[in-house]
């Protein structure tokens, strides 16, 4: 069978990566070995699922500059249908500085560039190639109001609507939520969301039955190195994430997200699709980068045997 067109709506970002022992106190200067890779949520979820052998249509915004262009080939290369990025002239593109630690943990800061343009006329000329069997990935780094563009959009067209809501920020109507069909944050994001902190499957459980109060159709929350947490008004489910030597974490919540929305497109049943989207965050977290991170779907079978 046919897989079902996937579609992401996000940021790209040029990272400048340092590698540091240790994450800086505020104050503090730290030496550290500098390298740039392609980055954004949006794009890193997008190369996740082309990675698997899908070829998403990504929507983003770049800048003409040097980054714009280098962002635009590595999307390219990396298997995601570009036809509908838009680069602007004068534009600089998103840039985040990343700081990893040797134990694996990070630090960001994000200048949104050209992803603070993306307006609601953006995601107007994704009507046209939207189907009811689409399914789309929007995260929440976009403009408030193209976002809620896109969620209206789904009212109208009933696709199916996949959010990752990070980084959280205000501003989005209380009746947008009940767009989505599944919500996605981490830890972090739960807490921002509900005001409810999770530690364990237990306190997923309750968080996620505030998320659902919410009006999402499912609650899918990540819980780092425990797994994941399910939920929707008709039942629920944990999996445990897979024990793996984490080298960087970074984007790990972005390959589970574009696993994920792979694998229902790829027509998975919904356990097996977390369940691999499991596997494709634990791979990712072993290796440095975020998009050079993403698994190969022959290298996630391997894993999964
Ligand atoms: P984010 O990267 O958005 O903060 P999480 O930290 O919750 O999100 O991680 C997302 C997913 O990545 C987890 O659900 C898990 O599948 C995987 N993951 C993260 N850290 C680890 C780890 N240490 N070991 C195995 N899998 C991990």
């Amino acid at each position: 069978m046919n897989a079902r067109p996937l579609m992401f709506f996000g940021t790209t970002n040029l990272d400048l990566c340092f590698n540091v022992e240790r994450l800086p106190t505020p104050g503090e200067s730290l030496i550290g070995a500098l390298t740039r890779h392609p980055g954004g949520k949006g794009a890193n979820q997008a190369v996740a699922a082309a990675q698997l052998g899908l070829k998403p249509l990504f929507y983003t915004r770049l800048g003409d500059d040097d980054a714009g262009k280098s962002l635009l080939k590595s999307l390219t290369d990396a298997g995601v249908c570009t036809d509908a990025i838009t680069v602007c002239a004068g534009e600089v593109s998103g840039l985040a500085m990343v700081m990893v630690a040797d134990d694996g943990t990070n630090m960001i800061v994000i200048e949104p560039g050209a992803n603070s343009k993306v307006a609601p006329d953006m995601i107007e000329s994704a009507a046209n190639f939207i189907e009811r069997d689409t399914i789309v990935v929007a995260e929440m780094g976009m403009p408030i109001p193209a976002l809620n563009r896109l969620f209206e959009m789904k009212r109208e067209k009933g696709f199916e609507l996949i959010f990752n809501p990070a980084p959280v920020r205000p501003g989005l109507p209380s009746a947008a939520w009940r767009s989505v069909d599944f919500v996605t944050p981490n830890q972090t994001e739960t807490f921002e969301l509900t005001g409810l902190e999770v530690y364990d499957f237990e306190s997923a459980a309750r968080a996620a039955e505030k998320l659902l109060d919410l009006g999402p159709g499912a609650a899918l929350i990540t819980l780092g190195a425990q797994g994941a947490y399910y939920a929707d008004r008709t039942g629920s489910f944990s999996l445990r994430a897979f024990p793996v030597k984490v080298v960087d974490t970074t984007a790990a919540g972005d390959a589970f997200n574009g696993a994920f929305a792979a694998s229902l497109a790829q027509r998975l049943p919904l356990k097996e699709a977390v369940r691999k989207a499991l596997a494709v965050a634990a791979l990712c977290v072993t290796r440095r980068g975020a998009q050079s991170s993403m698994p190969t779907a022959q290298a996630v079978d391997e894993f999964l045997q």
